[in-house]
Parts: C-alpha cells; structure tokens; sequence
C-alpha cells in the first residue's frame, strides 16, 4: 500500500521559509519538475509524506494557505506543535518543517484535495471564522473573495496573542482592497495596550455577545476552522443564534472529531449536500450488516458517507477526501465506484465511504 501512494507523491522544493508567529511558519513549495504542479481552490490540503523516526513515512496533511492565483508555488503555514509534556515526543512532522526543514530543502507532496470550498454559487454574505492555525484556508479564502467577489465578508479570527498572531498584515491589507470586508481579531490573553493600540479588537474567548454585535441579522455562510474546543463553542454558538446547519461548512485539523459534546456529529460541510432519507426504491441497497437496516440507495447522494449521514447515521470521518482513512470501513459483498482515487488502494474487502458511490447492492460490516 505504501508503494501505490508513494508514486502519487511528487518532489517539491522549499523555495522560501517565513517565520509568521512566535509558532508558526510558513513554508513556500515549489514543483521540481514544472508539469507536476496542479491548480487548488481556497480551503483545499496538500498531503505531504513526511519521514518518521524508524525509517518510515507518515503522510500529514496543511492547507495551501496561498492564493490560488500564485500559479506554480503553494504556500503552506504550519505550527509548531511542541510536546505537550516531557514524556512525549515533538510533533513528528510540524518540528521536523520548523527545524530541519530550510530552503533548497525537497519535500515529497500529493496535489490539493478536499471539499471545504467556497460555495461560488452563492451569493450569501460569508463569515470566515478561524481560530489558531486554522486561519490557513480562510486566508486563502478572503484572497478570493475580496479580489473576485463583492459579496460582504467577515474575517473574525481567534488566537492567543500577538505574539502567536500569524498573517495579520495579509489578512489587513486583502480586507483594504475593497469595501464590505470586516476584520475582527479576538486575543485569549491580550496585553494592557492590545485593545487601545488596534492589535485585537476582543479580549478573553470570542462569546455570543460579540459574534452578535459582529453581524447584522441575515442569512450567511460560514466556513470555519480550528481547535476542537474551538469549533465546539462556536457551532453552538451560531447555532443558538439561529444559523442553519447547512450554512456552516468546516475543517477540522485532526481526526474527526465532534461538534456537540453530545459526541453526536451535528454538521457537515455545507458543501456535501445531504440527500432525502429513503429506505424504499429499486436502485442498489445499502445493508448494514451490524444494525440491521436495508437502504435504497438515492441515486444523488455525493458519496455513501453523505447518504449515511442523511439517514442519521453517523460513521467517523475527518478529510473527506480519501486521504485520512478515517471512514474506512468493511464492505462484505458488492462493488463501489470511486469518484475521487484514495490517497492508498483499498483491498476489496475495504471502502472508504467518503469518497465512493455504491455501484450495486452493498453490505457494509457497520
Ligand atoms: C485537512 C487538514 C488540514 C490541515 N492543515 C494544517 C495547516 O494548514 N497548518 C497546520 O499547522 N496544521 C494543519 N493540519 C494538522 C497537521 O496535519 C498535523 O496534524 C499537525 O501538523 C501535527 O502533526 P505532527 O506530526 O507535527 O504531530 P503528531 O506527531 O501527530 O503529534 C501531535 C501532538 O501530539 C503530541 N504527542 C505525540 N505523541 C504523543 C503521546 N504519546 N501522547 C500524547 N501526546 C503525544 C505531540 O507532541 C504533538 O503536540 C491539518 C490537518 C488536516 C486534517
């Protein structure tokens, strides 16, 4: 399995490294052999292929924190995840970037994947809400919607301080190129003279009282990333101020991990559109072997994972981009259709339900 990823991975040398933040950088890649470089939309992830400490490989994946209109280099801004104690190790592949990775450096990447994409058939106001690190696709978003849109955005963004804050003059000067772009900065722990010198505009966490002085009543889209804890608070946030779940769209670096501390996963990317939930029709069926549960198959559905989650059914995931393998699961009978290759071959006996559509009748050991 390794072999068959290994070969999709392709050379690409660090043209530059910017220290952005007391912990993250950024590092700008550039294809060694110019036909290998492929054009991304704004949220999407390059997965990198990382050695480990036994002489392996780990794949990781960051978001091409760039605008897309800088054809031929992708720029990806990672932070340094140190050990959270002394008996256990560094980050494997955010310390192995920060130090030893310097320009002139080869990395080995796979193109951009992933469906945390701005919705360009809408024409909704956008809030772009990113905490930490998870600022890397809304930059990149803003860059496309403050030069190609003229649709009102709101770029509020959570960190802990000054001294962490990445891309802030960016992020300023693409809120400059036109009117309708709102920033707001939000520091956990911000200094005496933050407030009054402009660093932040909000101290402490980002609460109800400021997302609703923020934003007018209306009906927005929003696209937000973060920490776990994070992206808990917020989606209950904006949930209890009346935003639909199918208007939040949402990226979680890490395993999947859920937004109600119900351990219930309540959303989905806006733009995985759920089907109806059916369990009548002639199409192929999808038997769980575990539950018990016969479904007909829809016919529209994007992927098996959007067409369990419309049934209620919730399996893990993360990337859903064939790339984590999060959502692997058993198939004991029946064949499915690939619409977007998987990062590794999966034997037969394997789906990954995020990106396969059922090609006949399916039994799936859930
Ligand atoms: C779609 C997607 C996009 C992403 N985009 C970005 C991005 O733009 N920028 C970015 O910075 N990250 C991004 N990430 C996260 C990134 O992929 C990595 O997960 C991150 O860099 C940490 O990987 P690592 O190898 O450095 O850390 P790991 O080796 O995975 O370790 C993670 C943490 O766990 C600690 N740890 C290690 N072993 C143990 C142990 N035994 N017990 C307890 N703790 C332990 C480490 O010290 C470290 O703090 C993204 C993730 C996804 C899924």
């Amino acid at each position: 399995m390794l072999d068959a990823a290994a070969s999709r991975f392709r050379p690409f040398e660090v043209v530059s490294k910017v220290r952005e933040s007391a912990t993250i950088t950024s590092f700008h890649l550039t294809p060694l052999e110019r036909q290998h470089w492929r054009p991304f939309e704004a949220g999407q992830f390059l997965t990198m292929r990382v050695p480990d400490r036994k002489g392996g490989h780990v794949l990781r994946n960051y978001t091409v924190s760039s605008s897309p209109r800088e054809e031929g280099t992708y720029r990806i801004t990672v932070k340094r995840e140190a050990a959270p104690s002394q008996d256990v190790p560094d980050g494997l592949s955010s310390c192995w970037l920060h130090d030893e990775i310097e320009p002139g450096a080869v990395v080995e990447i796979d193109p951009p994947r992933g469906a945390f994409k701005i919705d360009s058939a809408s024409s909704r106001p956008v809030v772009l809400l990113s905490g930490g690190v998870g600022l890397t696709p809304t930059v990149s978003m803003l860059d496309v919607l403050a030069r190609e849109s003229d649709r009102p955005v709101w770029f509020i963004h959570a960190c802990d301080g000054a001294a962490v804050h990445a891309l802030r003059e960016e992020v300023e000067h693409l809120a400059a190129l036109r009117p309708g772009i709102a920033v707001h900065f939000c520091y956990r722990f911000a200094e005496n003279n933050d407030l009054d010198a402009a660093r932040c505009h909000s101290a402490g966490f980002l609460t109800r009282t400021t997302l609703q002085s923020l934003l007018p009543l209306d009906d927005y889209d929003i696209y937000m990333c973060g920490p776990p804890p994070f992206m808990q608070a917020l989606y209950g946030i904006l949930t209890g101020l009346g935003v639909r779940k199918e208007r939040i769209a949402y990226e979680f670096f890490g395993p999947a991990s859920l937004l109600s501390e119900t351990g219930q996963t309540t959303a989905r990317p806006a733009m995985a559109r759920a089907a109806e939930p059916t369990t009548e029709g002639d199409g192929p069926r999808i038997v769980l072997q575990k539950s018990g549960r016969s479904l007909a198959w829809d016919g529209t559905s994007e992927s098996i994972l959007t067409f369990l989650e419309a049934q209620g059914i919730e399996p893990e995931f993360s990337c859903r981009a064939g790339v984590c393998g999060t959502c692997e699961q058993g198939l004991v009978s029946g064949e499915v259709d690939y619409f977007e290759e998987p990062l590794d071959a999966m034997p037969g006996d394997r789906v990954l339900l995020c990106c396969t559509r059922p090609k006949s009748s399916i039994v799936l050991d859930l």
